[in-house]
């Protein structure tokens, strides 16, 4: 093998050849390719990409799908919004006609009615429009990895990282792929994986921690014919129906005019002891809440069933000598809230920072990166502090929202927009609140508690 023959990028493949005889070949050697290289093209990728295209930084998006391709998580949060503007993306989100999310509504399970916030309420910095989308992903992902191309990014698509590769030093160096059937090894000065739920990194380093409260379980299709609100107002929110049953919930998001997406959600035990294969077992628990049963009346599946699961868990750090851990690689808590892509997308903002600082300075230790790190993990607490409240006491959630004090305070957490835990006193106010029902006898919410650990 010898060191004639290279490797380019050229119009979005990764081409190697062997100069004298004139074919693309597998080669043993290392090329670079970019500064940074970019495991998946995912929104975290995507975003990272273009945030590091607009300073200038060169990056590799490598990513093992064919876009389009479909992926769970379809509705956004109102700070998402920011960033897509910051990148200069909100333009096509409206060109595509993703459907405008104003809000969000809980449907309990017996009662009737709904419990809803309009984002509208509470005016976000830096966010100029009332909304945000409802998105499906195949198309969403696709748009956002072009966006990220057009801005400069080499988008490799079709390439699957099969490992990272480290120096004695513990720093990353680069990766290997597979090109053309052969191994091939690309050098660069970081290493970013924003692999999501592959999290190859945390997997290859060991730092995948389970996550010890939650092992959640969801199944989900498109349909039409969705009775999707009695309100036209909120008719196109996202609606959560609570279910009876344990950390059971299901997701109604309109996704266009006609398709609406729903998922339901429990713990895996629920579904493992229900027997049942997952399209009994889902309009089982559809059954469970009347709302949603008639909101399902005259549904047509449109779409075959998918399942999740396994989705909760913890990197036991996110930064290293030269990588970093965006998105779902680094923690995934659950998706409840629709959180994940928001905070995909804050990460990708917060380490594109990092990566240019460190490339400024030249020093890309885990040390000069561990800001990012702690920045994330904070961001993500709140989030997973939220969601263990929410759990341990559903009801409050509601009362909560209902309550003048709390509320502008519960739909700013809602919107993404809390990142520092002393701006989050509501969350404070929740576990006072738990405390009082746990410890005064006969209290009406007491048989509502569940065995959730929230300290
Ligand atoms: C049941 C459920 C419901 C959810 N609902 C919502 C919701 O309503 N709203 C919301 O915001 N979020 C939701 N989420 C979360 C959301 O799906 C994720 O948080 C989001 O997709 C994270 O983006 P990412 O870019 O980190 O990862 P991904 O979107 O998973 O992207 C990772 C990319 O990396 C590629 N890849 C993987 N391995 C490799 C490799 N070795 N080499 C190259 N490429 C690779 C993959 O093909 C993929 O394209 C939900 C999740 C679940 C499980």
């Amino acid at each position: 093998m010898g060191h004639d023959r290279h490797v380019k990028y050229v119009d979005g493949l990764l081409k190697t050849w062997h100069p004298s005889a004139r074919t693309t070949q597998g080669y043993g050697g290392r090329f670079t390719v970019a500064d940074v290289i970019i495991i998946g093209g995912g929104p975290a990728g995507s975003v990272l990409g273009s945030y590091l295209s607009m300073a200038g930084v060169s990056n590799i998006i490598l990513e093992k799908a064919v876009h389009p391709r479909p992926h769970v998580g379809e509705s956004l949060v109102s700070s998402t919004v920011r960033i897509f503007d910051e990148i200069g993306f909100l333009p096509t989100m409206e060109e595509a006609g993703f459907t405008r999310k104003y809000g969000a509504a809980w449907r309990p399970t017996k009662k009737e009615g709904e419990f809803s916030i309009r984002f509208a309420e509470f005016p976000q910095e830096g966010v100029n429009q009332d909304y945000t989308y409802h998105v499906e992903r195949s198309k969403f992902d696709h748009l956002l990895l072009l966006h990220a191309r057009d801005l400069g990014s080499k988008v490799v698509q079709g390439v699957e990282v099969r490992e990272v590769l480290f120096d004695d030093n513990n720093a990353a160096t680069g990766v290997r792929v597979s090109i053309d059937g052969a191994s091939t090894e690309l050098s660069s000065k970081f290493v970013i994986d924003c692999s999501g739920r592959n999290t190859i990194l945390g997997n290859q380093l060991g730092l995948r921690q389970k996550d010890p409260v939650f092992n959640q379980f969801a199944v989900a299709a498109w349909f039409e014919n969705v009775h999707r609100s009695d309100n036209p107002e909120t008719e196109e929110y996202i609606h959560i129906y609570f279910l009876p049953t344990e950390r059971g919930w299901a997701w109604q998001i309109p996704l266009t005019d006609e398709i609406t997406s729903i998922g339901v959600v429990a713990e895996r035990e629920v579904f493992k002891q229900s027997r049942q294969r997952k399209e009994e077992y889902f309009w089982d628990m559809v059954a469970t809440s009347p709302a949603l049963a008639t909101a399902m009346e005259n549904a047509k599946q449109v779409e075959d069933f998918n399942t999740e699961a396994d989705y909760s868990y913890v990197m036991e750090k996110f930064v290293g000598n030269s990588w970093m851990l965006v998105g779902d690689s680094a923690r995934f808590v659950d998706p409840i809230f629709s959180s994940g892509i928001s905070i995909a997308a804050e990460a990708a903002k917060y380490a594109s920072k990092s990566i240019v600082e460190a490339l400024q300075t030249g020093d890309r230790s885990e040390a000069a990166l561990q800001p990012y790190e702690d920045k994330i993990k904070a961001g993500v607490a709140i989030w997973y502090e939220f969601i263990l409240l929410y759990y341990k006491l559903m009801h409050l959630f509601t009362y909560f929202i209902d309550h003048k004090e709390h509320r502008l305070q519960i739909l700013q957490l809602l919107q993404g927009e809390v990142y520092e835990r002393e701006n989050a006193p509501v969350l404070d106010a929740m576990r006072e609140m738990i405390k009082t029902v746990e410890e005064t006898p006969g209290h009406l919410w007491a048989g509502h508690l569940t065995d959730i650990p929230i300290d």
